[in-house]
């Protein structure tokens, strides 16, 4: 039988049916831990009551009209995601590179006001920002890029948690008009910058006149320990982007931004057919209520700990392992060598994980993952990464 879907994923030879808070179940009854959440998308792990509810409630009455109208549950998201983030208004899309694309957008807009003819928007090696035309450009991952040429223009990139290439930029270029980082590189390798990096960026953007724009969709939704990662920095963009965790699975985007960069948009510059409807909306509602009430962004913090402190007890001297790292439940554990293989073995095992940047072994379980799942997760996940190193050597360099 020919496969009816485009080959755009090298897919595993599993298919769940249904799911439980962290765990899963394939075809065969086979239970997994599920340790990457949809890729940080559901943080209230599967089937959460919650998010259910809000679900077959907003089904059972409205599930579109169009922004040509007003959207009680638009607004009342709107309302509460920007009071939380210190924001003062939002536009809602359907997906991380649209919310991203909102705010190239913004930045653009933002520079013509300025009379800067061709806006530039400063980026960082090794970033991830979405597969659309724009967003792929400005991500700095040549794997994304390759065949997609000719790229959109306007974009500088330097290295990631490099102050002095910023400012540097910043003195050669007067075209630039913004800035758009991670406060935490997912795709990367969970890569943390520097305490003072976001802070000092934050210095740079208001001296330029530039938008200091973060790219939240997988650091936010209190995925790091708090509700935004950036609020472990104590600093606010102009500009911050969500998506993945938002509505635990219902594709939604966000877009919101501060002061004047909030006033960018008017009525005609930007539109989305689907983006805020009731659906969507009602469930991202229902996740803010639910991180709030279940105390969920602490809990991140604390299984967090569990992990990196599990791990390194765990992998302590363990040739091959090169670093653990994390914050909150985004947490990376690189080793000397690829590790894609890792995957395949750890599905076997009853446990999902995903290696990015080729040696990081990358997790993001969901926030409401128990203590005693945490301990298994540390447990077994260990012994199969010995048991990866003890069997495939380090590669030898030309070889
Ligand atoms: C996943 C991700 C995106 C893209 O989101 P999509 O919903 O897949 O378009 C953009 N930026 C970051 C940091 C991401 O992790």
């Amino acid at each position: 039988m020919s496969d009816p879907l485009m080959a755009t994923y090298r897919r595993l030879p599993v298919t769940f049916t249904h799911g439980a808070g962290a765990w899963l179940w394939d075809e065969t009854g086979k239970r997994y831990l599920d340790a990457l959440a949809g890729i940080a998308v559901c943080g209230l792990g599967h089937a959460h009551p919650a998010v259910r509810e809000a679900l077959c409630d907003q089904a059972g009455s409205l599930v579109h009209t169009s922004n040509l109208y007003q959207i009680a549950a638009q607004t009342e998201l709107g309302a509460r995601l920007t009071a939380l983030a210190g924001m003062d208004r939002v536009f809602f899309g359907n997906s991380g590179a649209e919310a991203n694309e909102a705010a190239i957008k913004l930045a653009r807009l933002h520079g013509h006001h300025r009379g800067i003819e061709k806006p530039a928007i400063l980026v960082m090696e090794n970033s991830f920002h979405g597969r659309t035309l724009a967003t792929l450009t400005a991500t700095g991952n040549r794997k994304v890029q390759a065949g997609f040429e000719p790229l959109v223009q306007g974009f500088v990139r330097v290295p990631y948690d490099d102050l002095a290439a910023v400012e540097t930029a910043g003195a050669n270029r007067h075209d630039l008009v913004a800035i758009l980082v991670e406060p935490i590189q997912g795709e990367g390798g969970i890569r943390i910058p520097s305490p003072d990096y976001l802070p000092r960026l934050r210095e740079i953007c208001d001296r330029h006149g530039w938008l200091l724009m973060l790219d939240e969709i997988q650091t936010g939704m209190g995925r790091t320990g708090a509700l935004f990662a950036h609020q472990h920095s104590g600093i606010q963009p102009d500009v911050m982007t969500l998506a993945k965790g938002l509505a635990n699975g219902v594709p939604i985007g966000a877009c919101l931004a501060r002061g004047a960069a909030a006033e960018v948009f008017g009525p005609g510059t930007h539109g989305s057919t689907f983006g805020g409807n009731p659906l969507a909306c009602r469930a991202a509602s229902a996740v803010l209520a639910t991180i709030e009430d279940e105390g969920l962004t602490a809990r991140a913090a604390e299984r967090g700990a569990q992990l990196l402190a599990g791990f390194r007890q765990a992998l302590a001297h363990q040739p091959g392992v090169a670093d653990i790292r994390g914050r909150g439940l985004m947490i990376g554990i690189e080793l000397d060598r690829p590790c894609a293989d890792l995957v395949g073995q750890a599905l076997a095992a009853g446990l999902l994980i995903n290696v990015t940047a080729d040696r990081v072994i990358r997790l993001l379980p969901p926030l409401i993952l128990e203590p005693a799942q945490a301990d298994l997760l540390v447990s077994e996940l260990a012994r199969l990464i010995r048991d990866f190193l003890a069997t495939s050597p380090p590669q030898v360099p030309g070889s």
